[in-house]
């Protein structure tokens, strides 16, 4: 801990391991020390600056190279800014079942799923790995924990404040703003787009070989590649040559848990990663990209590098932009 590991870090993900000129093709990634920078802890705690992180990062464009990846980091810190306005303006809000807009969803209050979901035993092998890396570590991944959260928001429908207090209780880089600002706005309480993922297509695309969810579930380690992101559909053969019995939660004889019986888990509803659902306005169907802020525009519109009304009707190249923003 502390500003010297810091700024060893920052020394090692810039300039020794030249990682910057490549985060943008790397940022998705799950597994591994060096595909997203690691410094929001340090951040969180007040060891090292977001400004000295920026200053740096145009030192690596003039020395280095100067591409997209570069931009997008510090585009990361901006994001970081954007929430700590965002809560200056909405005050305690954030924290109410309702969000900034004052949604009047009933979240549902199920002690067990809730449960499942902390100590990563959903039967969603995409989930219950990044809860298991979390409890083990203090750490998730970006696109873990916007999987994580869609699934127990939108999918289980539980109270997305439980899901904010577990972080709150062990992410090493716990942030209030950020962390309250982004929950809220995975389950839709801020008024923005939602983004409701398909978790068997997000593991397809973000873990191909499986590699992720066999490293924090052993139980899958023989599971072959085509089911392990859904090892309820092996037949009882290939559960027997894995060692992998697939069965009710619960069950002492089983090995892996089976799904909460929800169809939105296997996919069938889903957003495929990026349907809308209209966040709390009462907007349904395929997600409509607009800026929730003047300054979510702002941000939107320094990507496109003109003016002009930033968002518009989903599905089109709008749609796409504002996936880059929040996927
Ligand atoms: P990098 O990808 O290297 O990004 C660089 C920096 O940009 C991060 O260190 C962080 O300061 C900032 N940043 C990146 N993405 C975001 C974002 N979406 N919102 C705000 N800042 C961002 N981040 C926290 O720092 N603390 C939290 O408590 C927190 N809770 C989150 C909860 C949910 C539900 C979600 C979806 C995201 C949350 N994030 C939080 C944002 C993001 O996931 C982490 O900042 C990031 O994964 C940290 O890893 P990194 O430092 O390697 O990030």
């Amino acid at each position: 801990g502390g500003e010297a590991a810091a700024l060893a870090r920052l020394k090692h993900y810039l300039w020794d391991g030249d990682h910057l000129g490549t985060y943008f093709e790397t940022r998705n990634g799950m597994l591994g020390a060096d595909y997203s920078s690691k410094l929001a802890p340090w951040l969180a705690h007040g060891c090292i600056s977001p400004r000295l992180i920026a200053a740096e990062c145009g030192r690596y464009e003039r020395e280095r190279v100067k591409n997209k990846s570069t931009y997008w980091l510090v585009f990361e810190l901006i994001w970081r800014d954007f929430f700590k306005l965002y809560c200056a303006k909405h005050g305690t809000s954030v924290f109410k079942a309702g969000g900034p807009i004052g949604s009047a969803q009933r979240w549902r209050k199920d002690p067990t799923l809730l449960r499942r979901w902390k100590e990563g035993t959903t039967g969603v092998p995409l989930v219950d790995a990044n809860m298991r890396e979390l409890a083990a570590t203090g750490f998730m991944s970006n696109r873990g924990r916007q999987n994580v959260a869609s699934y127990l928001a939108l999918d289980l429908q539980l109270d997305w404040r439980d899901g904010a207090d577990h972080f709150e209780s062990l992410l090493l880089d716990y942030d209030v703003c950020s962390n309250w600002g982004n929950w809220a706005a995975a389950a839709g309480m801020t008024g923005g787009r939602v983004n409701r993922f398909n978790l068997v297509k997000q593991s397809k695309d973000y873990d191909a070989d499986g590699a992720y969810v066999r490293h924090w579930l052993p139980e899958l380690a023989n599971v072959p590649t085509d089911k392990v992101h859904e090892p309820w559909k092996m037949s009882k053969d290939e559960m027997e040559r894995s060692g992998c019995r697939v069965g009710n939660y619960g069950d002492a004889s089983c090995d892996y848990p089976t799904p909460p019986k929800s169809h939105f888990v296997y996919g069938e509803k889903g957003g495929g990663g990026g349907g809308g659902r209209g966040g709390g306005r009462g907007r349904g169907g395929g997600g409509r990209s607009v800026a929730a802020t003047p300054a979510q525009a702002a941000i939107m519109n320094r990507g496109k590098g003109g003016g002009g009304r930033s968002g518009g009707r989903g599905g089109g190249r709008k749609r796409v932009q504002m996936d880059y923003m929040m996927d």
